[in-house]
């Protein structure tokens, strides 16, 4: 086996002067320094980061800039609302100013990650980078706007087991969120495919894909100098959402994830560090892939357990499965997590269904 390549400069980030945090198995070099918003901090001479808003319990998203000869590549974007849309013409009014966006990475089609891409293209003609299946995903969600959701759509919310109001809500609510905070997309983009090599300035960045948040989410791996562009693929501190979709209700979303953390667990090495969408940069990847894979393992098995006992129905299962109480703004995304329990068990032969009324109602034998 070929010698490791000499890194482009010393990754540890031993000169930046702040101290190291350990928290749960995990390393945080930075502790918990983190840029402001319009801040670029410099975690390597061509490696700068910056965060963007996002309203809720995420609070940010990381962005990361990266020196691409004649300029610099992001890779991610943020929402597109006025507060992330400020940021940025700050950022080109100032810390940006003398210097040319080249071309724009997105990790995925989820709002806060391809929000800007479209608008960032359009107003620098220069082109997305990303994997044709999140391309068209994002693509078909910013067009897909009714003054109803699709009645399918409403009897798996039923099937879920959701009351007549909750239903009667969404039913009212209309169509096409997404469209909200994603800005227009250019006709084409650039694929980002899985092992896919690509070049940015002096680093090679490795395409890694993961199925499960979404269908095939990308991770830029740079293998010689120790780091990976996570997106939502590994979080230090929360757990990606990972739901059964609308646009694939027959799927094993959490089979397709925990392949996926397996995957990302043989192929980097444990002394990567982390740059992922969210919260802080991190070494201790294996013990973080490791224990994400646990905590989804430790809850399909107490969900068997509980159905062995009682017969339950999707949002029966919230209890078990989070630890929190569900209110109303998160109601929908934890229905798709517990869908994606429910059904990973029962393709895996761990539990069956049985619909009445609409509603499917999940039990072990
Ligand atoms: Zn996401």
């Amino acid at each position: 086996m070929a010698s490791k390549p000499t890194p482009a400069y010393d990754a540890s980030l031993a000169d930046h002067g702040f101290e190291a945090k350990e928290l749960k198995g995990l390393t945080y070099p930075l502790g918990d320094h983190a840029p402001t918003y319009g801040e670029i901090y410099p975690l390597a001479p061509d490696l700068g980061w910056t965060r963007m808003p996002v309203p809720g319990n995420l609070a940010h998203i990381n962005i990361w800039l990266l020196d691409d000869g004649d300029g610099y590549a992001i890779a991610d974007t943020g929402l597109f609302m006025p507060g992330t849309i400020d940021q940025w013409k700050a950022l080109f009014g100032d810390a940006l100013a003398d210097r040319k966006l080249t071309r724009i990475f997105v990790t995925h089609f989820h709002p806060d990650h391809v929000g800007c891409a479209g608008w960032l293209a359009n107003k620098f003609k220069v082109p997305i980078w990303m994997n044709r299946t999140e391309w068209l995903m994002a693509r078909m969600l910013t067009s897909d706007i009714k003054e109803h959701p699709p009645e399918e759509v409403l009897e798996r919310r039923v099937f879920a087991g959701w009351d007549e109001e909750r239903v009667e809500k969404m039913r009212s609510g209309g169509w096409g969120n997404f469209a909200r905070a994603v800005s227009r997309l250019p006709t084409g983009h650039v694929r980002m495919d899985d092992g896919q090599m690509i070049r940015v300035g002096n680093r090679d960045w490795t395409v890694m894909t993961g199925g499960g948040h979404t269908p095939e989410h990308v991770s830029l791996v740079d293998f010689t100098n120790g780091m990976v562009i996570a997106g939502d693929q590994i979080l230090p501190r929360i757990t990606s959402n990972v739901s059964t979709m609308d646009s694939e209700p027959e799927a094993d979303p959490l089979g397709e994830w925990l392949a996926g953390l397996a995957k990302f667990r043989a192929a980097l090495p444990a002394d990567m560090l982390v740059l992922p969408a969210h919260g802080e940069p991190f070494t201790g990847v294996h013990v973080r892939l490791d224990r994400l894979a646990a905590g989804h393992h430790e809850r399909l098995d107490a969900l068997e357990a509980a159905l062995r006992e009682k017969e339950m129905r999707g949002v029966d299962t919230f209890g078990l499965l989070f630890d929190r109480e569900i209110d109303d703004s998160v109601y929908g995304l934890a229905t798709g997590e517990a869908m994606a329990h429910l059904r990973h068990l029962q393709l895996t032969g761990r539990v069956n269904c049985e619909v009445r009324d609409g509603a499917g109602w999940y039990f072990a034998v």
